[in-house]
């Protein structure tokens, strides 16, 4: 599409970043690799850290998902991709994955711009979409039927088929990753997607679309169309020719999701908001509890749905976790998030930055204390200090709701029964950290906390090998692992006469 004039501040960035800048970016629809919305409508991205307009992206309609999914369903039909062997559709993830490879400074760079993730965690997730493609990419020649011990004279055959028309929706605070969970097993299993990106942060998702372009996929496997959530989202949720929906996000919008996808008879997949509880006993080794749970805290600005917001810390060891906690927090680097330095960069909005900064006040007007950070920086940007509170109780709102910031709050226990209550006693059921020598203790802890993910003497760390999501209000499905690549399919049976 053509050049746009926009007040951006394009700080050191590769020549290939700023160029995708430049151009007003349109929607990914079929053969069309760079098409203008229905309306020629366009919405502007900023840039966190500067707070200036990044550039533009058209703004799709239900008009445009309607084209997006007929050429998803064009692309099921066609030789190239329905058509294709279990070898092709490999290869075509192993490609992806060394495309990704080879553009990862293009595509972290577009990441840290868009949403302020500091550039070397941006890197981190770029490598890890390069992982999720090369493990999905091992998967369409594994995926197998059965014969089953039906009784004579019959033969009764179960076979796997792609689903067929995927919707994909995605969050912005790990757009490329969150986009490569649902692109990696949908399309290894022979679906199409047609992908929504969320608007703070679409940039990385089109790009990678492109790099889809660039190795060969075939034209109408990955659609992207980018613009709000209730116009394009919706219109996908709605549509009658998609089979599945794949949403992450909030709790809030997940359930309206479910309920429409159900209304329309689709597979409906949701991985929603958390509230880790991060549970550390005096037996624990007390470095490696404050490194790990520092490093998943900020991470991110703490924009993490698995980021271990409530830890819990043994009366014991509480002051000595608390003091500890607070001086590592300290001496985070705060600052442009393309410096490779920085630890911690803005947060993805203004509507984030106003939401964060009212939880601190709720916690300071509820009585916790305040022991680190707890400041906005004077300066331009949307920049909150890590921030941690102690002394707060399983009751006042910043342990019971999602902050989505640079917010942590302190609990302190006395007994494993009073832990597993609190820890349960949440909105969420995403995921859990124990810290302990114990191992008895820990798998037995694993067992009585209500949480899809649990990680012993670490936190947040996910593999492609390994599935992860939450129960309840925290979501219905899994990610990663074979419980994806096989959500993406459906068992035909087959029964034949052999007598006949
Ligand atoms: P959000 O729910 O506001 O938006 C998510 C996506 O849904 C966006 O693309 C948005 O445009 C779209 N959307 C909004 N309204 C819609 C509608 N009515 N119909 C269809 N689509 C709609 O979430 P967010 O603020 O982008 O992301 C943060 C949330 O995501 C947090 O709650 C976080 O915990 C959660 N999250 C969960 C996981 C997980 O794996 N469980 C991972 C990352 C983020």
């Amino acid at each position: 599409m053509s050049s746009t004039t926009t007040a951006q501040t394009l700080r050191s960035v590769s020549p290939a970043t700023q160029k995708f800048l430049e151009n007003t970016q349109g929607l990914r629809i079929g053969a069309g690799t760079d098409r203008e919305a229905e309306q020629g409508a366009t919405f502007a991205s900023i840039d966190p850290t500067t707070e200036t307009i990044l550039g533009s992206i058209a703004s799709g309609s239900s008009k445009d998902v309607d084209a997006a999914v007929a050429a998803a369903s064009a692309a099921l039909g066609s030789a190239s991709w329905g058509g294709a062997s279990a070898a092709t559709r490999a290869k075509y993830l192993f490609d992806l994955a060394d495309a990704v490879e080879d553009h990862v400074d293009q595509l972290s760079e577009l990441e840290t711009l868009d949403m302020g993730k500091p550039i070397s965690q941006s890197r981190e997730d770029v490598l890890a979409v390069a992982t999720v493609f090369r493990y999905y990419g091992g998967w369409p020649t594994k995926l197998e039927g059965s014969v089953n011990p039906v009784r004579q004279p019959y033969l009764g055959l179960t076979q796997l088929e792609p689903l067929g028309v995927c919707g994909a929706i995605t969050p912005w605070n790990f757009p490329i990753v969150m986009a490569s969970h649902k692109i990696g097993p949908a399309l290894a299993a022979g679906n199409t997607i047609v992908l929504k990106p969320a608007e703070v942060s679409s940039y990385s998702t089109l790009y990678l679309a492109d790099l889809a372009r660039a190795v060969g996929l075939p034209a109408g496997v990955l659609n992207i169309v980018t613009g709000p959530g209730r116009s394009v989202g919706q219109a996908l949720v709605e549509h009658p020719d998609v089979a599945k929906i794949s949403f992450t996000g909030s709790t809030p919008v997940g359930r309206g999701i479910l309920e429409a996808g159900s209304r329309h008879m689709k597979k409906v997949n949701v991985e929603l908001g958390g509230k880790t509880a991060n549970i550390v006993f005096p037996d624990a080794d007390i470095d490696a509890v404050v490194r790990g749970s520092a490093e998943a805290m900020w991470e991110n600005a703490g924009q993490v749905c698995v980021a271990p917001t409530r830890m819990f810390v043994h009366d014991d060891i509480y002051d000595e976790v608390v003091r500890l906690m607070g001086q590592q927090t300290a001496a985070l680097q705060i600052g442009d998030p393309l410096n490779p330095a920085t630890d911690i960069g803005p947060v993805v909005s203004s509507r984030q930055y106003g939401s964060v900064k009212e939880y601190i006040d709720i916690a300071l007007n509820e009585g916790a204390r305040l022991t680190t950070g707890g400041r906005l920086p004077e300066r331009t940007g949307y920049f909150v200090e890590p921030t941690i509170f102690a002394d707060v109780n399983n009751n006042m709102r910043i342990a019971r709701e999602e902050v989505f910031g640079p917010v942590l709050s302190i609990l302190p226990f006395n007994s494993e029964e009073e832990v597993v209550q609190m820890a349960n006693e949440s909105a969420y059921d995403l995921s859990a950290a124990i810290w302990t020598r114990d191992i008895s203790r820990a798998l037995t802890l694993s067992r009585r906390i209500h949480a899809g993910t649990v990680w012993v003497n670490t936190s947040g760390r996910l593999d492609p090998a390994q599935s992860f999501g939450g129960y309840s209000k925290s979501g219905n499905s899994r990610e990663l692992g074979r419980e994806s690549v096989m959500s993406y399919t459906r068992s035909k049976a087959v029964m034949l006469d052999l007598s006949v």
